[in-house]
């Protein structure tokens, strides 16, 4: 039986949120004074900005530039590649691992050896999910979020049709998120598998990590976490809270750029009794003996398929650099009180303008970003855009998704943006768009 720790009464979502003495009112002098007494406000300068007119809450899709990167990157391709050519995979070979390590320790709450980097979240979840279903094969139910990123939903369709099993699709709602009884009494006997999202990609709902692993573990199920929208952001604690798998994204709260590759988790103990179904020579012990057969190394690397690409793997080190300066708790404090001014403002403003909060209004049960739902959202988003240079996301069928970075976004941001888009709604102007015919929203 696997060890577990208790839900502790310090689980995040429990624990008070220090939403600092924010002077109510909803002036814009409120926000300078925020970001005039915010310790985190020179991190603004360590990113890139081109157009000082516009406003990024976006940061929840695509961090943005760190200001390091291209500098870093540049030397990489030149000295490493131009000058070091082959001789550099010397170094290079060990950067999955090295920037896991990194990853692990500053924003995952794990140990060495448990987190590598490589492939997509995507794949990475596939991997993994075929890898804790190997494991338990007398089981043969899968549960998940019905409400989950569509990328989760449709690999486990995939993984449940192609090994005959039931994938069930636990209700949640769109706007909170998913209900610990709904899983709790899903939770049968028949369970191998979990798979959830820390961090709702629409409504920004957090689960609480602990009380999950303790349900399922009780069941005798694995959990397998997707970190995506909470890796940088939230205090994650996957050793302390008994997690055994997760995956997620290092181009969205970690910056890495886009396509950076996507870190994978596997708790140590688990390590050598789970194999994964794509069996590459990254994975192979004495990688370069070239054996006849398959025998994968002991270790996290046995989670690898094949070479990394490189130059977006090297993108997440000045990333990395520049988030290990302050501690996660730090970044989550700022976030929240950036979520709760946000909201204030939403209250005051758009709700008389026919938007609804789409998000826990609690801060403990939220993630980094907020939703607003408004009949007209698919409309106003792209215009929003165009017209007022505030770059947020449109999220089907009817939500803006306001994704403010702590590292980088300040509260005159979060006021300006929120500002522009109240005059938007208010002067109808959007109905006299073009509906935007655009592939990604
Ligand atoms: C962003 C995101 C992904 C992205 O997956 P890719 O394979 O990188 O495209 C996956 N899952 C969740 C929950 C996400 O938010």
């Amino acid at each position: 039986m696997r060890a577990r720790t208790a839900v502790s009464p310090d689980a995040p979502v429990d624990r008070p949120l220090p939403v600092n003495a924010m002077r109510a009112g909803t002036e814009r002098a409120i926000a300078e004074e925020l970001d005039a007494a915010d310790p985190l406000r020179e991190f603004r300068d360590e990113f890139v900005r081109t157009d000082p007119e516009a406003i990024y809450l976006d940061g929840n899709s695509l961090g943005r530039l760190p200001r390091a990167t291209a500098g870093f990157l540049d030397r990489i391709v030149v000295e490493e590649w131009g000058t070091g050519l082959v001789e550099s995979w010397e170094t290079w070979i060990t950067w999955a691992g090295r920037l896991g390590d990194r990853l692990a320790a500053h924003t995952l709450g794990a140990g060495p050896g448990e987190v590598v980097l490589s492939d997509s979240t995507s794949v990475n979840l596939y991997k993994l999910a075929a890898a804790a279903l190997d494991a338990n094969p007398g089981r043969s139910t899968i549960l998940a979020d019905a409400d989950d990123f569509p990328t989760n939903r449709y690999i486990l369709q995939g993984l449940a049709e192609q090994r005959q099993l039931r994938l069930e699709m636990l209700p949640s709602d769109p706007d909170r998120g998913l209900d610990l009884d709904v899983l709790r009494r899903a939770l049968s006997g028949d369970v191998a598998l979990v798979v959830l999202s820390l961090v709702s990609y629409r409504s920004g709902a957090l689960l609480d990590m602990a009380a999950v692993e303790d349900a399922a573990g009780r069941a005798g199920a694995r959990v397998l976490w997707d970190l995506s929208h909470a890796a940088g952001v939230i205090p994650v604690r996957l050793g302390a809270d008994g997690a055994e798998l997760a995956v997620g994204s290092t181009y969205k709260y970690l910056n890495g750029g886009p396509g950076s590759p996507a870190f994978l988790y596997v708790r140590k103990e688990l390590q050598q009794r789970l194999r994964q179904p794509v069996w590459g020579w990254y994975g192979q012990r004495d990688q370069f003996r070239m054996a006849e057969t398959y025998a994968p190394v002991s270790g996290i690397d046995r989670f690898l398929v094949g070479t990394p690409p490189l130059l977006s793997l090297a993108a997440v080190e000045p990333a990395l650099d520049v988030l290990e300066r302050v501690p996660i708790s730090r970044l989550r404090e700022k976030s929240v009180q950036l979520g709760e001014f946000a909201i204030r403002l939403a209250d005051a403003w758009l709700a008389p303008l026919g938007f609804r909060l789409a998000s826990p209004r609690q801060a403990g049960r939220r993630g980094a970003h907020i939703a607003l739902a408004h009949p007209d959202a698919s409309r106003i988003c792209p215009g929003l855009r165009s017209e007022k240079k505030v770059i947020c996301d449109f999220r089907a069928p009817d939500r803006l998704r306001i994704g403010p970075a702590a590292l980088y976004t300040g509260f005159t941001e979060i006021w300006d943006g929120l500002d522009r888009l109240r005059d938007f709604v208010g002067s109808r102007r959007y109905e006299q768009l073009p509906v935007a015919v655009s592939r990604v929203t």
